[in-house]
């Protein structure tokens, strides 16, 4: 079976898990830091934290964003669920913003309507890798005083160019924050990891005191706290300022990370070549709609959804997915609109008229398998029994 997504891992990333797993550090190592500097370097950042998935990553974004109670900030309505329960998570509300129907990244219009006087931050998610419009979302969402998270779960590698200039997903200046996760379907993997970037150094400092129980150990950040008994800052002395989290990533999943990196660019451009070639074979295909890259971007094609108009092929998606399996090909959905989850629905009154983009979107599209070692001739198998099966 051909599944949708899959990671790319040889020697050198198994070799480089062994030697961690002989050495003293199993967590709270050298690997860490030394990963965490790769990334900074790769994207253009000045920080980056290392954390235990991309979900993390968010809630940890949110936090340091200052969302809680009283607060409302706003997310795509077509993203993974992380992208709006990272919003839950502190207390604030969420709200969501239709897409853009040819990208299907959330739209500027949207956003500008949804926006209201207690709103106070937008996650802004880069759909299957191809960066949202954040030059234009950053200057709105700064004029109103407010923070960008970008959730940059698809797109770590991804690039993009405005007024001539070109800008890496991690290292521009319109997210305050911008978090990664390395779950195996994603561009690069740790078996599970995530990342928060910024160049912000409070914002940094925020992060990594909520990633480790909210407490510092380095003699510069202490306070004394109140406490002028305890005031003998020995090695073993520990204060902690918030109730923080132990959302920390391992050596061991950092070594692998650092392996990967060394890859990224290779993974990228295999998934470039094989978006370039199924766009050329369904370029003059009816009824196949691959999502558009915009000429100012260039996407890191973590996935590759085709819109297709179910109704016209007189097949349900539900039936052309067990067809595809049939044969050996894997497809999945991404994703179901956010707001329209029973959660969401429930909590807030949301309703499928408040998001005609999604819900059109939602109704059509499909991901069609996209992962480094795919080769050209599973591809053109792939697309060519797509269009066998839906146009017989
Ligand atoms: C995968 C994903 C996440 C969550 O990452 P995990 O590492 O699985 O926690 C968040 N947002 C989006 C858009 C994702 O695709």
């Amino acid at each position: 079976m051909i599944p949708y997504g899959r990671q790319s891992i040889d020697e050198e990333d198994i070799n480089a898990v062994i030697q961690v797993l002989k050495s003293d550090w199993l967590t709270c190592g050298p690997k860490v830091s030394e990963f965490e500097d790769a990334l900074a370097q790769e994207c253009g950042a000045k920080f980056a934290i290392a954390v235990s998935n991309g979900t993390a990553a968010l809630h940890i974004a949110a936090l340091a964003a200052g969302l809680s109670n009283g607060d409302r900030a706003i997310t795509s309505a077509i993203s993974f669920l992380a992208s709006a329960n990272c919003i839950e998570y502190t207390g604030a509300s969420t709200a969501f913003a239709d897409i853009d129907p040819s990208t299907a990244n959330i739209s500027l219009e949207s956003i500008k309507e949804t926006w209201s006087e207690n709103t106070k931050a937008v996650v802004a998610v880069d759909f299957a890798g191809q960066p949202c419009n954040l030059p234009e979302i950053g200057d709105f969402v700064k004029s109103k005083g407010g923070i960008i998270i970008e959730d940059a779960a698809h797109s770590i590698g991804a690039s993009f160019e405005h007024m001539g200039k070109s800008y890496r997903v991690g290292g521009h200046p319109w997210a305050d924050m911008t978090t990664f996760s390395f779950h195996p379907v994603k561009t690069i993997t740790c078996g599970e990891g995530g990342a928060i970037l910024t160049n912000n150094p409070v914002l940094a400092d925020k992060c990594r005191l909520i990633r480790s129980h909210g407490m510092h150990k380095s003699t510069a950040e202490f306070k004394g706290l109140g406490n002028p008994e305890l005031n003998e800052f020995g090695l073993w002395y520990y204060e902690m300022e918030e109730p923080g989290f132990n959302y920390r990533l391992t050596d061991i999943q950092c070594a692998l990370g650092l392996s990967q990196m060394k890859k990224l660019t290779h993974f990228i451009n295999r998934r470039r070549e094989l978006a370039a070639l199924y766009h050329s074979l369904f370029e003059k295909v009816a009824n196949i709609t691959p999502l558009k890259e915009l000429g100012c971007n260039r996407s890191a094609y973590h996935l590759y959804p085709v819109l297709i108009d179910f109704e016209e092929t007189g097949l349900t998606r539900s039936a052309v997915i067990t067809k595809l399996g049939k044969i050996g090909i894997g497809s999945q959905v991404h994703y179901i609109p956010i707001p329209l989850q029973p959660y969401y629905r429930n909590k807030y009154g949301f309703c499928a008229d408040q998001f005609p983009e999604a819900l059109k979107y939602y109704k059509r599209c499909l991901s069609l398998p996209l992962f480094p070692s795919l080769t050209d001739k599973e591809a053109v198998f792939i697309a060519e029994s797509l269009q066998r099966i839906i146009a017989p």
